[in-house]
């Protein structure tokens, strides 16, 4: 338990790579707030289930993060709730497929503001109280996207592009601090994200679903696997062990090869 006494906030943990990051951090002893939109009951299941693990304090907190100032307000509910906030892992995230001359305006700007900015504002948020901390972690969740683009998914690709680039900026911003600022770039992980754009890619490409998982999203990783959040979720926590301090400003693939190709 490595993690006792710190506290982190998860935003976009009440599904999929999210919930792992959370329960992963409560297993090693972080009291941990969550985040993101569900189905009420399920979040309290999760949430006690955290609580229970950790032996710490876990909360749920439901900011949107398309909005700056429910961001802010969520930090500071952390910091006076748990006591501080050690470890922030920037995931909440949406996707959209559509050609760029089709791709609705307000997707594009959702995409951006969720993905891209909301992690702006987490930092701004959380990076004072780290310092005065002398400690902090921060890990952003971008994906095989910041580095390689595919056809469909301009907002998408341009917000992770983005993110790695916040990632590096904010690394050397705070390096002198004893914080640290890295980004995780997963492959295909088989959650509700993924799921859900599969008819889109059906329509956009003139695939069946089966051509969609095997020949577009299973066949850009050479394992041919998809990514399993509980491994996206071990790196995270390597990353907040004091052994790693000095990885920051770096961006780990973790796609099955894709991105070696
Ligand atoms: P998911 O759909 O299972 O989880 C997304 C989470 O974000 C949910 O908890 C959801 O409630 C939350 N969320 C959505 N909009 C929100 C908002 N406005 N405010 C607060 N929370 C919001 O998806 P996932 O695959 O677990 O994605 C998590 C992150 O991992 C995303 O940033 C995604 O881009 C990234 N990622 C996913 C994959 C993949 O293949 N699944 C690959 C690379 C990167």
């Amino acid at each position: 338990m490595f993690l006792k006494g710190k506290s982190a906030i998860v935003t976009g943990s009440t599904s999929g790579i999210g919930l792992s990051y959370a329960k992963a951090l409560a297993a090693e002893g972080a009291a941990v707030m969550i985040n993101g939109f569900g189905d009420a009951q399920a979040i309290e299941t999760e949430r006690a289930a955290l609580e229970a693990t950790a032996g710490a304090k876990a909360l749920y907190d439901p900011a949107d993060m398309s909005k700056p100032d429910q961001i802010a307000a969520m930090v500071a509910r952390a910091e006076k709730e748990l006591g501080s906030v050690d470890i922030v892992i920037s995931n909440a995230g949406i996707q959209h497929v559509a050609p760029i001359d089709e791709f609705p305006i307000e997707k594009w700007d959702a995409i951006i503001a969720i993905n891209l900015s909301s992690t702006f504002h987490l930092m701004r948020a959380a990076i004072p109280g780290m310092k005065a901390r002398k400690w902090g972690r921060i890990i952003t969740t971008a994906s095989a996207h910041s580095l390689v683009a595919s056809p469909n998914k301009s907002a998408y690709v341009t917000a992770k592009h983005g993110i790695a680039g916040l990632t590096k900026t904010a690394a050397l911003e705070v390096a002198t601090h004893g914080i640290t600022v890295n980004c995780i770039s997963p492959g295909y992980v088989w959650t509700p994200l993924v799921e859900n754009q599969i008819p889109d890619t059906m329509k956009t490409r003139g695939l069946t679903r089966e051509q969609v998982i095997n020949d577009v999203l299973l066949d850009a990783q050479p394992t041919k696997q998809f990514v399993q959040p509980e491994q996206v979720a071990a790196l995270a926590l390597f990353l907040c062990r004091d052994e790693a301090a000095q990885i920051t400003g770096a961006n780990y693939s973790m796609d099955g090869g894709w991105t070696a190709a």
